[in-house]
């Protein structure tokens, strides 16, 4: 089956708003089993949406339209279509009632313009826009099943959840189902992940299994899936093995994150932390505090860039500072026993880096940075080149000591 996504909106073209609708509606359909065969931005003419659309009918069975469905003299997707497939525009009275209740509920006067939302193009079916007023509209185009939604995300995400996806399913059923799971990995890298998984995984990629790779910044995604009968075992089989093969390195599935992770550990094992950071500048406090419950776990997180800071409030030694430098594997160590002491945590952890691009020394390049890990009992501390520029070295490295407690958890 063909998919097509076409995202009307100049601005999208003039680089003023990012496309997020792609990324979204790809997703979101991928995650379902349907794979979107092609993806196009167009600016919001007549002449570009008919040709778009009218190509698209050519070849898809599914085609997806975004924008333009509001009541400005720019939003003309859905007359230009309903005159590309000859349809007559009709006024819907229920939709004018829901446009005008949009406007009571807010106790505004209801513009005449916005009545123009309810000319509904002959055979269209309307779905209700619950959060706006211009509602979507699933309509046949030739042999094709054209879909508009409303461009606004706040509008187009759940009606596209709640209200198309479903549609979706009924309509183009999977003979024998469908089934996928998303699986999250840090610290090994994409052809690594593949080169591990590829031998346990061949067997199952002859009964039907896709596996594929997404690396980022510090992550790979490995998404399993299967269509057809048994795919929900097979998929499941996929998990079982890659998640006993990347055990070290796979940390959680779907949209789970690193930080997720961590605070769950922590408190599923009433343990508490604190936070020594230099480089990362409170970025490690923000990633743990952006988690709903980290209040039970996080003792504090002090911010030392200055090497004062690192003497005055964690009681790194000035002779330590002297003879090392801060950004050096004794520092860090400090650091984070100071952090420990202070804090009186369960764990605590360090960062001391060289995030550039200035700063660097042949003996410590731009990048270098030592990281530390307190517990009770002992205290480990890592040595990485992280060159990049400053944020990403902030997340590379972020990601790296938290992935280190991980480990430290799961023991
Ligand atoms: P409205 O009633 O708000 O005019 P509409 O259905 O006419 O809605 P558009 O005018 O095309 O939709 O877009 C409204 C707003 O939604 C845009 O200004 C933009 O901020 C956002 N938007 C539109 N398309 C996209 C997209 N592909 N990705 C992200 N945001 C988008
Ligand atoms: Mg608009």
């Amino acid at each position: 089956m063909n998919i097509e996504i076409i995202n009307t909106g100049s601005e999208l073209l003039l680089g003023r708003v990012l496309n997020t609708h792609q990324q979204f509606l790809c997703r979101q359909l991928a995650d379902a089993g349907y794979e979107v065969t092609r993806q196009v931005a167009i600016a919001d003419t007549g002449e570009a949406i008919q040709e778009a659309v009218r190509e698209a009918m050519t070849r898809s069975q599914l085609i997806i339209v975004t924008g333009g469905l509001g009541p400005t003299s720019d939003d003309i997707t859905r007359d230009k279509i309903a005159e590309l497939l000859d349809c007559e525009l009709q006024e819907d009275p229920e939709v004018v009632e829901h446009v005008r209740s949009f406007f009571t509920r807010r106790n505004r006067p209801m513009p005449d313009r916005t009545r123009i939302q309810a000319m509904i193009p002959v055979g269209a079916e309307v779905i209700v826009n619950h959060h706006g007023t211009a509602p979507g509209l699933v309509i046949p185009a030739g042999e094709s099943c054209l879909i508009m939604l409303p461009g606004p995300p706040r509008e187009l995400r759940p009606m596209f959840s709640m209200q198309i996806l479903p549609l979706i399913q009924d309509r183009f059923p999977f003979a024998g189902g469908f089934a996928s799971v998303t699986l999250k990995s840090t610290g090994v890298g994409e052809s690594l992940m593949e080169e591990m998984l590829e031998e346990p995984l061949s067997e199952l990629r002859k009964e039907g299994l896709i596996v594929g790779f997404c690396a980022r910044t510090g992550e790979v995604d490995i998404r399993l899936a299967a269509t057809g009968e048994g795919s929900k075992e097979l998929v499941a089989r996929a998990e079982r093995i890659a998640r006993e093969i990347g055990t070290d390195h796979i940390y959680g599935s779907e949209d789970e994150t690193l930080d997720q992770k961590i605070v769950e550990l922590l408190t599923s094992q009433g343990k508490t932390l604190s936070l020594a950071e230099s480089c990362t500048g409170g970025y490690i406090g923000h990633r743990i505090t952006n988690i709903s419950g980290a209040s039970a776990v996080l003792m504090c997180g002090l911010v030392t860039y200055s090497d004062e800071a690192k003497q005055k409030l964690l009681g790194v030694s000035a002779t330590t500072l002297e003879a090392n430098g801060a950004v050096s594997e004794p520092v860090a160590r400090e650091m984070a026993e100071g952090a420990l002491r202070i804090g009186g945590t369960d764990f605590a952890i360090s960062v001391t880096g060289i995030a550039g691009p200035t700063g660097g020394t042949e003996e410590k390049p731009v990048g270098t940075v030592y990281m530390g890990l307190a517990t009770k009992t002992s205290t480990v501390v890592k040595h990485r080149i992280n060159a990049f520029d400053r944020e990403t070295f902030k997340f590379v490295t972020a990601q790296q000591i938290l992935e280190l407690l991980r480990q430290e958890l799961i023991r």
